[in-house]
């Protein structure tokens, strides 16, 4: 048998691929992780999930403290935005935590390769100049932003930002556009909105959201524009210039009906770019290893994360699925235990997916649509208005959403908009995970006074018989 470095060796050290290589080492493989940026951590821990929700969660005390909420419940300040310590808190986020993924890589001999990885063969990548030989494989370069034809992203100081240069804005925006009302789209519009910015989100589809319940979709864009954003729904974007304007540069966004009509065009002093992102592939040199990518430009792999390479496996972004960090973080501990001849399985049907908004937007499992499509169902709803910790704390919007088979009433999918939603979507994951029925939801014994009682209540909507509605 040959003779290599490494018996595992991960490209990419984001969630999927550092918690592949330090599971891999924990089960006693020799393993490194090549990782091209300055800081491990990925997307993730550098410019997405975690700085996102640093600013998120700081513009979330800075509106309250404007009003609303906080002056119902008799609290009267007028707060002041120190952007640059709510920007240094973002930083100091990112580097406790990206430190703190080097600090475990230590504890658990992952060898960090610093550079960006290319294939050699199916056993070996050229990694800052020099070959290493691994006996397996992982590819988890994640994903980037994708572009919009013929607008150009510039995120240094410019006015066309990605979602890494709407991070990292020095000053709030006058007036902000939103391409895509997607996930990141409503995030961070939702920050620099809160912050002071005039939000407009322009989404190609005529409703926010996709992939979400219609249900959810619908309520969402109500709350949105209820706290001051415009929505430009069923429009497409057909062009952004951007001009000097009194020594400092604005844009011209032009968009139109998407089923075609008169163009309008809005001025912004920020664009931000949100309309998804697509798989890191390029520069891998898969060409060298005969690997071939499918029409979304994702590399396929089987129920056990290997791709059609000997040796070769592949998780998170980069395959197919939801592009989210849990999604990643799951099929790197599968890969790992495949690798090491355990049987390491991603339950797919059971991803959770949360939206960080307030209130938070949540689901898991089939929407409404979707469940319908399959067979009969039934469904059942609570308005968060209804339940008594969220009307006592002054958070009344949202509603949880339970959709069970008619005829096994097997939980199919679960929706919550609330505030603490992306908490409560936890026990719908498990009790889903352990094939509950709604019944089992209903029964079970839920803390007063909490928001997760809306989920019994829905559950026990489910046969229609709600207590507290
Ligand atoms: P990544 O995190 O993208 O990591 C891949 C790594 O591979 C990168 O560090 C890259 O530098 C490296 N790499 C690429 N090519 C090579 C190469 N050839 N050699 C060496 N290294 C290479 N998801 C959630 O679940 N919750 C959230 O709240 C959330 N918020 C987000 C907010 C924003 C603004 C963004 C952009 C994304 C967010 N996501 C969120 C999505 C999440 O970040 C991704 O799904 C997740 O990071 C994917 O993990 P990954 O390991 O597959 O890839
Ligand atoms: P997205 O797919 O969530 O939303 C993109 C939106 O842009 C869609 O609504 C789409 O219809 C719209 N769109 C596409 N082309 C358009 C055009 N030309 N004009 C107007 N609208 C257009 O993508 P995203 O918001 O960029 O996020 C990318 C990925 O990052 C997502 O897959 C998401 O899973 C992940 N992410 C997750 C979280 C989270 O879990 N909280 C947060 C941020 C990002």
């Amino acid at each position: 048998m040959a003779d290599y470095d490494y018996d595992v060796l991960v490209i990419g050290a984001g969630p999927g691929g550092y918690v592949a290589a330090i599971r891999a080492a924990q089960l006693g493989l020799k393993t490194a992780c090549a990782e091209g940026r300055e800081t491990l951590g990925g997307t993730c821990l550098n410019v997405g999930c975690i700085p996102s929700k640093a600013l998120l969660h700081a513009s979330e005390y800075f509106e309250a403290a404007k009003g609303g909420a906080m002056a119902a419940m008799g609290i009267k300040v007028t707060p002041e935005l120190d952007l640059p310590t709510m920007q240094g808190q973002r930083l100091d986020a990112i580097k406790g935590l990206t430190g703190g993924i080097e600090f475990l890589f230590k504890k658990n001999k992952v060898d960090w390769l610093k550079g960006y990885a290319q294939f050699k063969d199916a056993h070996s990548v050229e990694v800052a100049g020099k070959t290493v030989t691994a006996k397996n494989i992982v590819i988890a370069t994640g994903s980037s932003v994708t572009p919009l034809p013929g607008v150009e992203i510039d995120n240094e100081g410019g006015v066309v930002v990605d979602s890494t240069g709407a991070l990292e804005l020095a000053s709030v925006p006058k007036k902000m556009v939103v391409i895509g009302g997607g996930v990141i789209g409503l995030e961070l519009g939702s920050v620099w909105r809160r912050l002071g910015a005039e939000v407009t989100v322009v989404e190609f589809l005529d409703q926010l959201l996709p992939g979400m319940d219609g249900d959810v979709r619908k309520e969402a864009a109500k709350i949105f524009k209820k706290q001051g954003m415009a929505l430009k729904l069923g429009t497409k974007v057909t062009g952004v210039t951007v001009a000097e304007v009194n020594g400092g540069k604005s844009a011209k966004v032009t968009v139109e009906p998407a089923k075609g009509g008169d163009a309008e065009v809005i001025e912004a002093d920020v664009v931000l770019v949100s309309i998804g992102r697509r798989p890191n592939t390029e520069g891998l040199g898969l060409g060298n290893i005969g690997l071939e990518l499918n029409a979304r430009a994702q590399i396929e792999t089987d129920h056990d994360f290997a791709t059609k390479v000997d040796g070769v496996w592949a998780i998170g972004d980069v395959i197919p699925g939801p592009m989210l960090a849990h999604k990643a973080e799951d099929e790197g501990i599968a890969v790992a235990e495949n690798i090491a001849g355990l049987t390491g399985i991603v339950n797919h049907d059971v991803i959770p997916g949360v939206v960080y908004t307030q209130p938070e937007i949540a689901g898991v499992g089939l929407t409404e649509e979707a469940a319908k499509e399959r067979g009969a169902i039934k469904v059942g709803k609570f308005p968060m208005l209804a339940n008594s910790r969220a009307k006592t704390n002054h958070e009344p919007d949202g509603f949880v959403k339970v959709i069970a088979d008619a005829e096994t009433d097997r939980v199919l999918g679960v929706w919550c908009i609330a505030s603490v939603a992306g908490t409560m979507i936890a026990q719908a994951a498990q009790a889903m995970e352990f094939g509950a029925t709604s019944e089992d939801i209903a029964y079970t014994c839920h803390a007063h006074p909490t928001h997760s009682e809306a989920i019994k209540e829905a559950a026990m909507a489910v046969t229609g018989k709600p207590i507290h509605m």
